[in-house]
């Protein structure tokens, strides 16, 4: 591919945010039914999902990947789906992680997962270049676990994936907990519990009214406060500083240091204002908001033999015009239903 005329700088949209973080989904597939995420009413037996031509290739994501690096990014997540059901994954992020940054900054390569599969697998992605890992976990007892991924998976396969990623050096290792609620909220403190002084950075997620699929209610979703205060009356917490500009989770740690644990108040607290993430789905198209109702195609151009230079103009282009703020905007009450994309598809 030629790179006539590079535009090799970083970016910022329209309210002047940078691009900092690629977020890339490696397949629409999962082998859990998460009802907050894929309810099997509509992913069901029936659904179909991407077939392997349409999916992008691994060298088809690297190069897209080493062109927002030019324009910025230094963090890429790999998700999906379930992104360790996709064949290979390991030979992915080995590519990913041979890109250069021009600045000398170090990319890193992260990944979340529901762990269902990680206990085989740590030992490779550690060593193919994986430098975080985010688990998903909305529950220690065996009932709510099947209520919440609607699967006949075990909390024991997440539990040992955990196990076998901090043994491998994955660390620290986040483990990310959508409370819903009456349906997990009576799970809070037993993962505080479980995972204090282990190492973990605990991350409860209020549920969000992502897609169009999964019946959100203002009333299913448990505050961030409301979780803090619950936690803070059994432990009592401080606020830490967060790790950088953008931060996502609001850091607290416990008191008597049994380690840190992390609220994401997407709903009641939005974090719009400095939001740098972009998504790139399975199948190629460009997301520059979790709530999009529409991506730019990559796909059609990159394999219609587009150059590195206008690929990569295509994306700064994509981003400069980006005006997304729909959390901050969302107003449970006003919000009009519109036809928004499954996270599944886009990533999380
Ligand atoms: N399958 C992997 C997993 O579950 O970790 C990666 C993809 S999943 C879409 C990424 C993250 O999004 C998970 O931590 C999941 O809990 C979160 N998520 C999915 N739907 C959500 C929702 N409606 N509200 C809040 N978080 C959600
Ligand atoms: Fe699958 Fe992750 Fe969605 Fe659950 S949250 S259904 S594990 S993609
Ligand atoms: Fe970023 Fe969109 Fe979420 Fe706001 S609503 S934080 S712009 S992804």
């Amino acid at each position: 591919m030629n790179d006539a005329n590079p535009l090799k700088s970083a970016v910022t949209d329209t309210l002047q945010r940078p691009l900092r973080d690629l977020r890339i989904s490696v397949t629409d597939r999962c082998n859990l039914r998460c009802t907050y995420c894929m309810p099997r009413e509509v992913f069901g037996k029936g659904f179909i999902f991407l077939q392997r031509v349409e999916l992008l290739s691994f060298e088809e994501i690297t190069r897209l990947a080493r062109l927002a690096i030019d324009l910025g990014v230094r963090k890429i997540r790999l998700s999906g789906g379930e992104p360790l059901l996709r064949h290979g994954v390991e030979r992915l992020i080995e590519q990913l992680a041979g890109l250069p940054t021009t600045d000398g900054q170090p990319l890193e390569i992260a990944m979340t997962t529901n762990g269902t599969l990680l206990a085989k697998k740590a030992q490779s992605l550690k060593d193919a270049g994986l430098t975080r890992l985010t688990v998903s976990l909305d529950a220690l007892s065996a009932a709510t676990f099947r209520r919440m991924s609607d699967s006949t998976a075990s909390v024991a396969q997440v539990l040992e994936g955990i196990a076998a990623a901090q043994a491998v050096g994955l660390a620290p290792l986040k483990v990310n907990t959508v409370v819903k609620r009456s349906v997990n909220e009576g799970e809070i403190l037993p993962l505080v519990r479980h995972f204090r002084h282990n190492g973990v950075i605990l991350r409860f997620i209020e549920f969000m009214d992502v897609g169009t699929t999964n019946g959100w209610r203002l009333d299913d979703v448990v505050t961030a406060r409301e979780i803090l205060n619950r936690i803070d009356r059994e432990y009592p917490l401080r606020p830490v500083d967060p790790n950088y500009a953008g931060e996502v989770a609001k850091r607290w740690s416990f008191i008597d240091g049994g380690g840190e644990i992390g609220v994401i108040a997407s709903v009641t607290q939005a974090f719009c204002h400095d939001c740098s993430r972009m998504r790139l789905s399975t199948d190629g198209k460009l997301y520059t908001c979790l709530f999009a109702t529409a991506g730019s195609d990559l796909r059609g151009p990159l394999r219609g033999g587009e150059s590195d230079a206008a690929l990569r103009q295509r994306i700064a282009e994509v981003w400069a015009r980006r005006t997304d703020r729909y959390s901050q905007l969302r107003h449970a009450a006003t919000v009009q239903p519109v036809k928004r994309i499954e996270m599944s598809y886009i990533g999380g």
